[in-house]
């Protein structure tokens, strides 16, 4: 396939979910488990949740930049992290 062109694309919401997820619940520790396992399910879980955000890479910094100051997402984002915390603290992938 050498015909086919690299279209470098980034979902904006990972980074923005990751540094919500880091601030509000790893710095706290607040979870009650914070193993990789629950860590990775709970990022999963909310970003498929959430409408992604698609920009160039190029682009995407000031682009991430933008949308993480934009207050009302980050409170979407919070509520679905949120639930999403809830869901796999309730039934986590492992024993
Ligand atoms: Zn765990």
């Amino acid at each position: 396939m050498k015909d086919t062109k690299e279209y470098a694309v980034l979902n904006a919401m990972e980074p923005i979910v990751i540094r919500l997820f880091e601030d509000n619940y790893l710095k706290q520790r607040t979870l009650v488990c914070d193993c990789d396992k629950c860590q990775l399910d709970i990022l999963l879980l909310t970003l498929n949740k959430l409408p992604p955000r698609y920009t160039s890479s190029q682009a995407g910094e000031a682009y991430v930049k933008a949308l993480y100051l934009n207050n009302q997402l980050q409170s979407d984002i919070l509520t679905v992290l949120t639930q999403a915390v809830k869901v796999i603290e309730d039934r986590p992938s492992h024993p």
